[in-house]
């Protein structure tokens, strides 16, 4: 084999897999849908941890940290105090326009040497019997050593392949969500409303996730929902922030597509013979916020340690599933226990919501850990043995939050457990079978 790869789309990871290849010296191309960067990526900003560009071994940005800012989750009583996320003066997080994110990792790609094809749509995969060998695109067709698939959450590839590799080719309902994301203007007479991050998970009985974020000038609004919605749902949902946030304007200032993000936990199988899923087609999201940046450039990063370690240059899924193990072991078990979390969400009446807020189950110290430690050690650090029977006892008083609860942490257990039972190495049989047993510690369906 060679040094030939193709990193189909421009997808975070993607991006971040290619500069490290390249400066490796492989020759990698990127074919990506957009005319040209400048139309990647969106008009808002995001937050990712502060240490994302360290752990990908990327250059850093000059500017982009900024102290960060505490969440406040809201019940679905208005007459309960939100639960508030408390950060010290020296915790801080990135925050940036998503097309400068974009520009930047495209421009530290192009100058460690990887070379870019845009207005190119993807097609499907290539295959010479089990291997990738190439895209096809409305530009011909593309050969190459290794395909990295960074196409995002509905991955033509990803979709193309052979059920047989073991690769989730669709994802079912609640394994993504649909999000409206738009600024609006704030308005004047309201300067004692104070900056802050509202977070709603219940509202007016639909699952889903909204947030109203207030800053000096605007207000950003998203709305997150697991069916597909319209402007009637969106103006709806307008009118009910306006009443809880009377600042909130009617001009909208920025954004305002709807987009779909992945919210599970990542795929079972992300390697095949010349072929890496990686990012949102990978679905390396965090399950309950939808936050990817993170998990996708350090994905990236793992990727190509993976690449460059394989000498023979054989990119086989045995050589590649080296890249599965370290990313499961880094990232994608907290992710696949959170997603277990979610559906402990998905499953709560609006009630039971109530009660958790009503009755102080969660703290401001239970919420406010570290995103630059997502271990899942980090994140659980602080349930202590004498915080879990405190709480326990304050649940113990409503039965079927008990029985959901202690469904939830069985099902903790046996994966936990599954993971642990990842075969080591790449034998297909095996993997395929391991993949459907972590499949099936998943319920889709919330049990209402
Ligand atoms: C509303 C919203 C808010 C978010 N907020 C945050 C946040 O605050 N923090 C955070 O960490 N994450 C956030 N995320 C998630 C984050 O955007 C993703 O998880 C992350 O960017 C990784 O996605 P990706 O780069 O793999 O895929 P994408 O960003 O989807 O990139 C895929 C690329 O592939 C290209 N492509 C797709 N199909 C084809 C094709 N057929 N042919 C050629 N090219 C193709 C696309 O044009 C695109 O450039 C948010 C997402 C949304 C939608």
């Amino acid at each position: 084999m060679g040094r030939n790869i193709i990193v189909a789309g421009a997808g975070h990871g993607g991006l971040a897999a290619a500069y490290h290849l390249a400066k490796n010296g492989y020759h990698v191309t990127v074919y990506e849908r957009a005319a040209q960067a400048s139309e990647l990526g969106y008009e808002w900003e995001d937050f990712f941890e502060a240490n994302t560009f360290e752990r990908a071994g990327l250059p850093a940005p000059e500017t982009g940290t900024v102290p960060k800012v505490p969440i406040s989750f809201y019940g679905p009583d208005p007459e309960d105090e939100p639960i508030c996320q408390a950060f010290d003066a020296n915790d801080v997080a990135m925050h940036m326009n998503r097309k400068e994110l974009c520009a930047t990792l495209i421009r530290t790609a192009r100058d460690a040497g990887v070379q870019f094809v845009f207005g190119c749509t993807i097609d499907s995969a290539i295959l010479i019997g089990n291997r990738i060998v190439g895209i096809r695109t409305s530009l011909g067709d593309f050969t190459a050593d290794l395909v990295i698939d960074a196409c995002g959450v509905d991955s033509p590839l990803r979709t193309s392949l052979p059920a047989y590799l073991g690769i989730q080719k669709t994802l079912k309902k609640y394994e993504y969500i649909y999000a409206y994301r738009a600024y609006f203007n704030r308005l004047a007479g309201f300067e004692d409303v104070r900056n802050e991050y509202k977070v709603y998970f219940v509202e007016d009985g639909k699952a889903g996730l909204t947030w109203a974020i207030t800053t000096e000038e605007t207000v950003d609004l998203l709305i997150a929902r697991f069916e597909p919605f319209g402007q009637e749902e969106i103006d709806r949902m307008h009118e009910i922030f306006k009443a809880d946030n009377p600042h909130l304007g009617d001009t909208l200032v920025l954004g305002g597509q709807i987009t779909k993000i992945p919210l599970r936990r990542p795929l079972a199988v992300l390697v095949a013979d010349g072929y890496a899923a990686v990012g949102d087609s990978a679905c390396m999201t965090v399950p309950i916020t939808g936050s990817g940046i993170t998990n996708s450039l350090c994905a990236g990063k793992i990727l190509a340690d993976t690449v460059l370690a394989d000498q023979n240059e054989e990119y086989s899924a045995v050589t590649l599933w080296q890249y599965q193990r370290e990313f499961i072991d880094k990232i994608g078990d907290t992710m696949s226990l959170i997603d277990i979390g979610k559906e402990l969400l998905l499953a709560l009446k609006k009630e039971d919501f109530a009660y958790f807020f009503h009755n102080k189950i969660l703290t401001s110290e239970d919420i406010s850990f570290n995103n630059n430690e997502m271990s899942a050690k980090a994140v659980l650090s602080h349930f202590t043995p004498s915080v879990i029977v405190d709480r326990l006892k304050k649940i113990g008083a409503n039965r079927e939050l008990t029985r959901r609860i202690s469904g939830i942490a069985a099902r903790a257990g046996r994966l936990t457990l599954t993971l642990s039972l990842m075969p080591d190495r790449y034998y297909r049989e095996d993997v395929v079978n391991w993949a459907t047993k972590f499949e099936r510690l998943y319920n889709v369906a919330p049990d209402k």
